[in-house]
């Protein structure tokens, strides 16, 4: 298939707002594959990326954004052998790498030099990559992963960013024999699916939230054991030295002495939020203890498929709320002002492109 046109959502600007949009997709190679975008998830990224930003020099307008992009395969390379004709599929942050250097042999090729962005990117041909808030998407097989005919599509959806940005690093503390004490700091998209991900490892799950307006909820509905308001002095003083880790997931700008207090010694935190300003710390709160920071990226390929098979094989069900298309700008301010339970799933195939 040649310059098949595709109807999207994209940015002009950095001011946030998105609106119809019609593009070319790339040309197929024999290795890709065309996929009829199904769902796709909205992340606090999208909007990072939209107002550029996380790297404004280089942000690419008109900007499609969407990386938890879910699609039925409709047309196939001749050496696809891996996916058929109306397979589902699901499509995250990356599309391409070298294929070739140590990081990609050992599935972690996120972090690949030659790594590239499923939108706001180049692709290998010299065209800007575009992301799942689009009617359709070329793909290469090896950035697709197979979604259960078990699964809803639109729940499978935000597993492909948000859920694996939070397994990738939680999967480092599973089956260490003793009970692990984690910390899921933010409730939003990815740490809801943090939650569900760190309970299903077997973990004792503490939410850290900014309020206590998400308590019962994260109670009742996600089965978190715990939940600390981060303002609540007396909550916090009594939480010292208790955590194995936390998952960062805050997208703003929050010092971390607090949290590092919170850990155990040798405890880590983990930072997945991309807060855009310099974060803020004391070496003495991680030297007396040996406690670390360190970031994550996604996940790997290999991370995203295990993600979703164990989605399937443990039951779980993400809290979604589906949108058509046309209320992207509406998500997108309700996702700022912290008003989403706890993930929009835009339904693309289901939405007006005019
Ligand atoms: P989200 O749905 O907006 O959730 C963020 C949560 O952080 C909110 O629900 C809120 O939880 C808490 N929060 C505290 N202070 C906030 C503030 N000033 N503004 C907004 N939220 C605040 O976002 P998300 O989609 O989960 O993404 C979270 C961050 O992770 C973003 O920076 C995103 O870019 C990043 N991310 C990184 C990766 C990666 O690979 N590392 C992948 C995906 C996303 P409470 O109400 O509980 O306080
Ligand atoms: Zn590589």
């Amino acid at each position: 298939m040649v310059g098949t046109v595709a109807n999207a959502w994209a940015a002009r600007d950095s001011s946030g707002h998105l609106s119809p949009y019609s593009f070319h997709l790339r040309e197929t190679g024999p290795d890709d594959m065309v996929l009829r975008v199904l769902y796709c998830g909205v992340d606090h990224t999208d909007l990072h990326q939209v107002r550029g930003e996380l790297n404004s020099s280089t942000t690419k307008y008109p900007l499609v954004p969407g990386h938890e992009v879910v699609g039925e395969v409709i047309e196939l390379g001749s050496e696809v052998k891996n996916f058929k004709v109306g397979d589902t599929v699901g499509v995250g942050g990356v599309i391409g790498c070298c294929g070739e250097c140590s990081l990609c042999n050992s599935n972690l090729e996120q972090y690949c030099n030659k790594m590239i962005s499923t939108y706001n990117h180049l692709y290998q041909d010299g065209t800007t990559t575009q992301g799942g808030f689009s009617s359709a998407m070329v793909i290469h097989h090896r950035f697709a992963v197979k979604i259960p005919e078990k699964l809803a599509p639109e729940q499978a959806a935000p597993l492909l960013c948000a859920g694996v940005t939070a397994y990738s690093p939680l999967k480092q503390f599973m089956g260490t024999g003793k009970t692990i004490k984690g910390g899921i700091l933010g409730l939003g998209g990815v740490g809801h699916l943090g939650v569900i991900i760190a309970k299903a490892m077997g973990h004792h799950v503490t939410v850290i939230s900014s309020s206590d307006k998400k308590r019962v909820e994260a109670m009742e509905h996600l089965h978190a054991d715990s939940f600390l308001v981060s303002t609540n002095q007396s909550e916090i003083k009594q939480a010292v030295n208790s955590f194995d880790y936390i998952l960062d997931t805050v997208p703003a700008f929050h010092p971390l002495e607090t949290y590092l207090s919170l850990l155990k010694a040798q405890g880590k935190l983990l930072v997945v939020g991309a807060v855009p300003q310099p974060l803020q710390f004391l070496a003495s709160d991680m030297i007396l203890g040996k406690k670390a920071i360190m970031g994550s990226f996604i996940g790997s390929m290999k991370d995203m498929q295990e993600l979703v098979d164990l989605w399937v094989e443990k039951g779980l069900t993400s809290m979604i709320e589906v949108v058509k298309m046309d209320y992207i700008n509406k998500a997108f301010q309700r996702m700022e002002r912290n008003d989403v339970r706890y993930r929009f799933v835009l339904d693309v195939a289901g939405s007006n492109f005019e």
